[in-house]
This record gives structure tokens, sequence and C-alpha cells, in this order.
């Protein structure tokens, strides 16, 4: 198999695992009891803590361990609006969001909240001025991804961090594709609060932590126990905390050159789909971008029928976010981005990761170049988009 879908999750790396087994094993109290057994699991959650807030820049105190990106993503919207309530109902996010923040925002529409939505460029950045032009005395919130997962288009959350700051506006920003991609310590960008998700870097699924700057309103919205500061109750994960962790670790170690070796291949792979395949289009490719992720439109073939064409040579690869994988729906991302329905259904997404050669980049070109002419060939519309 060729795996060519890193944003959608990654595997476990030996290191993560490594760490997490005595926790899993033998070390497996409860680290709310008041034992040394249990004291021992609160030991190695504490500790964690401070590993990853040494590499985000941040206190210990403003990491809170999360089961998921969306459950963390959902803490910070929730928790925010529902402890400002008072201040304002205005929240303002974009419309390439995440569905872990786009539908929450849905579903505080339902309870009274509103919510603007932030265009895009045709190249998919959600521009400052966009956002100056709808704050108002209302406005509670502000969440704008880091990098979107479909395309990699990196949104300017630092430019936005500082308009928000300068108004008193909360801003929170979900970064979930970005640990380990850019070399960024998150504190640094300046928002209030950052959503990370461990199964995107090599880490456990069922990880996260959301970053909350010491001082920002938030209310729990799982209650039960006083666990993670009394933010998010329920017994932790300490084996998933202690690998995610060294996941974190992993992550800011090797992002440098890892980055420069996946642009290197990503930028090789565009290059040559362009030249081998005619009808293709690079979406998001003026923009700046994480360097494993490329968006790619294919006039007048079906991006499904490409995925399981690939499938077919054992190749890994998605229409887009896996979360909407089986979704009939074409991409709010790319139509966002001003792309028809039509050419939306036609793209796919390749995303590389730290086991991917060139030898598998090769391998996808020839078999993506095959699938597509095949495609081609059974439809009625050729590459133009002319009908036969
Ligand atoms: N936000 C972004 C940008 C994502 O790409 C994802 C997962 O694809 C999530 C949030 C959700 O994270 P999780 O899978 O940990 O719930």
């Amino acid at each position: 198999m060729i795996y060519l879908d890193y944003n959608a999750t990654t595997p476990l790396h030996p290191r993560v695992l490594e760490v997490m087994l005595p926790f899993l094993q033998e070390k497996w109290g409860n680290p709310s009891s008041p034992y040394r057994f249990g004291n021992e699991a609160r030991g190695a959650i504490e500790r964690s803590r401070k590993r990853i807030a040494g590499y985000f820049g941040c206190k210990p105190c403003e990491l809170v361990f999360c089961s998921s990106g969306t459950e963390a993503d959902n803490l910070a919207l929730r928790g925010v609006v529902h402890a400002l309530k008072g201040k304002g109902n205005h929240i303002i996010t974009s419309v390439i969001e995440h569905h872990a923040v786009l539908n929450t925002c849905k579903a505080l529409e339902g309870e009274g909240f509103r919510v603007t939505y932030l265009p895009v460029t045709d190249n998919g950045v959600v521009e400052v001025a966009e956002l100056e032009k709808v704050l108002d005395d209302e406005t509670i919130l502000v969440s704008v991804m880091h990098a979107n997962n479909e395309t990699g288009v990196v949104q300017p959350v630092e430019d936005i961090a500082a308009l928000t700051r300068e108004h008193g506006i909360i801003f929170h920003v979900d970064a979930v594709q970005t640990i380990g991609k850019l070399p960024r310590r998150i504190a640094e960008l300046g928002a209030d609060l950052i959503t990370i998700s461990g199964h995107k870097f090599y880490g456990p699924k069922g990880t996260a932590a959301l970053y909350v700057r010491q001082g920002v309103p938030l209310g729990a919205v799982t209650t039960g126990g006083r666990q993670e500061h009394n933010l998010r109750a329920g017994t932790e994960n300490v084996a998933g905390i202690v690998g995610f962790a060294e996941a974190v670790s992993l992550a800011f170690e090797s992002v440098e050159a890892e980055g420069q070796r996946l642009r290197e291949l990503r930028d090789r792979f565009e290059k040559q789909i362009l030249a081998l395949v005619p009808g293709v289009r690079i979406n998001g490719a003026q923009a700046s971008r994480v360097p494993n992720t490329s968006n790619m439109t294919f006039a007048s073939v079906d991006g499904e029928s490409i995925v399981l064409g690939m499938d077919l040579n054992g190749i890994c690869i998605s229409t887009g976010s896996a979360c909407s994988t089986g979704d009939p729906e074409p991409s709010h991302v790319l139509r966002a981005m001003g792309i028809s329905a039509r050419e939306a259904q036609g793209s796919v997404r390749i995303s590389l990761g730290r086991s991917t050669q060139e030898t598998d980049i090769e391998a996808a070109l020839m078999a993506l170049k095959a699938v597509v002419e095949r495609l081609r060939g059974i439809s009625s519309i050729d590459g133009n988009g002319q009908s036969r």
C-alpha cells in the first residue's frame, strides 16, 4: 500500500507506542486516586503537560487535554460564547472551516447566536479586511483555522490575532493541520485558544489539547469531575496523553527538515502531473501552503472515481476531508474558492508524510495518469470539458 492521505490521519510512531505501553500495561492507575499508584499516573500527565508547554511556548496550566480535535473545537467555541453570553452574541468564522467548527457554529445559531461566515479569495485565503468589515459591538468570538485540511492553504492568523486583540475579542485557531508541518511555537500565533489533535502528527487517535491563554473566559462543556482545571470532566487518557507529548516532541524535532523534504516531493509531483495530464489545476497553488498537501481538480472526471481507481492500484488518496467522504455534496472549501460544483466533484487531495519516498510519488503519478485517462475514456466529456 502507498499511503498519501496523511491529512486524514497518521500511523502511531514507534517511539510514541513505546512510551505509551507502560501506562497501558503496568501503570494503569486512576490519576485522581490519592495513593501512590494513582499519583504515578497523575505525575505522568503533569510531566507531559509541562513537556508540551515547553514546545508550545506556553504555561502548562494553559493546556486542556481533550479526546479529539473536534472536542477541543467544541470546548473553545461553546465554552467562550456561553461564558460571554451577557457581553454579546455575534460569532465570526470562515466558510472553509472544518465541520468541527462549522457544525458547532450551526448549532450555536440554533441557540440564538448570530454567526458571520467570512468568504475566501480564489486561492482559499481569509482576508483580514473582510473580517474588519464585519466586526461589531456584539462580536465575542472569532474562529479561523491555521491551515485548511483540504487545500493546505495557510491563513493569516497572526494578523487576525493582532486585530482581535486590538478590539478585545477572543480569537480561536484550529491548528489541527499545522503541528509538525510549520515550525511555529503555537503560543506565538497570538491567538487566545488553539486546537491541536494527536493523530495528525503520529500520536494516538483520541488525543488532543486546547491551548487556553491564561485569563480567557471559558465555561466547561462536559460536566462531571474536576479534571483538567474543571474544564473537561472525565478520567484522563493517561497513556494517550503520554504518547501525545512524545508525538509533539517528535513533531518539533523534525519539522524543518521534514517540511523541506516533503515540499520538494510535493512540488515535483505537481510539476509532473501538470506536464503529464491535460486539464488539471492545483487549487490554492498561489497561496502559502503547508508543505505536504496538494489539492487538484481534474476536468471531466469524478473525484470519487479517481479515489476508487487509485485504491485498486493500492494507493490511498482522498477527495478532501475524511469526514466528508461518502458525502455527495461537492467540497464546501473548493466551492468557497469559486470552483464550480462540477469541478469541485472532480477534485482529489494527496497529502504526504514521514514514510513518503520518491518512488511512492512516481508510482502515484503513473497510476493517477492511467486512472484519469481511463475515466476520461469512458466519460462523455473530454479533458477540455467538451462533449464527445
Ligand atoms: N480540524 C481540522 C482542520 C481537521 O483537519 C480535523 C480532522 O480532520 C479536525 C479539526 C478534527 O480533529 P479530530 O479528528 O481529532 O476530531
